[in-house]
């Protein structure tokens, strides 16, 4: 072999050997890249996060022009944890299925579908918005035997998904998907559970209390007032000794619902004990928060309950309300002033109580010349 055959050799192996490392810096950054695109996925404690990061930060990473996702929840226990701005931020990239139906079309061999929109003319009836030009990946989101779901990535390039190629990667990425899915909906459900009272369905008094500091340090922040009412049913005993338990349990929920139904969204109902219930009312001065407490009494007043065996019977609330302005208390604590909130709330109820029940009764919160009047009077 000449020396100029094995320069040129030379050359041409040195090429090869650039384009190799080439391939595999390239191949190195995709994994990088995997790596933490699947540690932000797992990193996810919240549904909501779980979904922006699929639907938004996915589409991103991967430069692709839309990922959807169907998911089934017969249950509704994964809109449940969703709010209606949620739902609309992912519009129709997020859909949710009542019934496997669907998904068993999908995927009868349950195994991903790549190709043109020509070759999957299926994806049409699952993902109606998506351009007829172009490729997708269609992956069953699965958790264990079962199908949970479909993640459907969409790219403008033809060529992008293709069966001539290999996706285990983004096979790997659904099947982490499907399981931070399950994970995310069953941990955020049993944090729910337990921060709900299981009878009335408002929040129970462990949520109130943490609730109850955010609301006073947001009140502070804003300079807002923040009101917060004690509702405690009247001779409630009667109830159960005349109709039994059952019946006043059913009162309870009876009442639950109603308040729920009666304030804001932004106002925070729970039940604080036996029959008693606790409302915030953040941003609402004292004046505004006797107005709700007279017209919830009313309600409550007004309303015919019937025992389990169907005998119909009323029954009347006493209404506590005490106000605080936390931006003008600069040397108070969060928890003293909470503590103070809720002292003069029950201290108006005892109050109500006192001057003989079915009534709002409001006293001054502490610190304020009308309550030093009082205390030392
Ligand atoms: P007052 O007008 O002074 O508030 O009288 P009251 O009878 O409402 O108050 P009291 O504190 O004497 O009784 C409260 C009753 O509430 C006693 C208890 O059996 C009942 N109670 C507490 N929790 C529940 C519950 O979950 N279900 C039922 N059915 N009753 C409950
Ligand atoms: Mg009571
Ligand atoms: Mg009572």
């Amino acid at each position: 072999m000449s020396a100029s055959d094995l320069e040129r050799e030379n050359r041409e192996l040195k090429r090869t050997l650039r384009l190799m490392v080439n391939k595999a810096e390239s191949d190195e950054a995709i994994l990088t890249g995997f790596f933490a695109l699947e540690l932000e996925l797992l990193r996810c404690k919240r549904l909501q996060q779980l979904l922006e990061t699929v639907l938004h930060t996915m589409q991103e990473h991967f430069k692709i022009c839309s990922v959807d996702m169907l998911l089934l929840d017969p249950e509704h226990s994964a809109r449940q944890l969703l709010t209606e701005e949620n739902l609309q931020q992912h519009g129709h990239h997020l859909r949710f299925l009542d019934h496997p139906k669907l998904l068993k079309k999908l995927f009868p061999r349950r195994s991903p579908l790549l190709g043109t929109i020509q070759e999957l003319p299926q994806l049409r009836s699952c993902f109606s918005h998506i351009e007829p030009r172009g490729s997708s990946a269609a992956l069953p989101l699965m958790h264990g035997d079962y199908l949970i779901g479909a993640l459907h990535l969409h790219s403008h390039d033809a060529e992008r998904y293709s069966n001539k190629y290999r996706y285990d990667y983004v096979a790997h990425l659904a099947s982490v998907i499907a399981i931070c899915m399950e994970n995310c909906i069953s941990h955020e459900n049993l944090h729910r559970l337990s921060m709900v009272d299981m009878l009335t369905k408002v929040m129970n008094r462990r949520s109130f209390d943490q609730d109850i500091l955010r609301e006073i340090s947001r009140s502070s922040r804003e300079e807002t007032a923040l009101s917060c009412l004690f509702l405690d049913m009247d001779h409630f005993k009667k109830v159960n000794d005349s109709f039994g338990h059952l019946s006043g349990d059913q009162v309870l929920r009876t009442i639950g619902h109603l308040l729920r139904s009666a304030v804001r969204k932004t106002d925070l109902v729970a039940r604080y004990g036996g029959e008693e219930f606790a409302i915030l009312l953040p941003g609402c001065e004292k004046p505004q928060a006797c107005e709700l407490a007279e017209r919830l009494r009313g309600q409550i007043q007004a309303l015919i309950f019937r025992s389990e065996s169907g005998h119909p019977f009323r029954l009347s609330a006493s209404i506590g309300v005490s106000t605080c302005h936390p931006a003008e208390l600069p040397d108070w604590s969060q928890a003293s002033i909470a503590n103070e909130l809720i002292h003069a709330a029950d201290t108006a109820v005892y109050q109500a109580k006192h001057n003989g029940r079915n009534q709002v009764y409001a006293v001054p919160f502490p610190g304020t010349p009308l309550y030093d009047q009082l205390a030392h009077a």
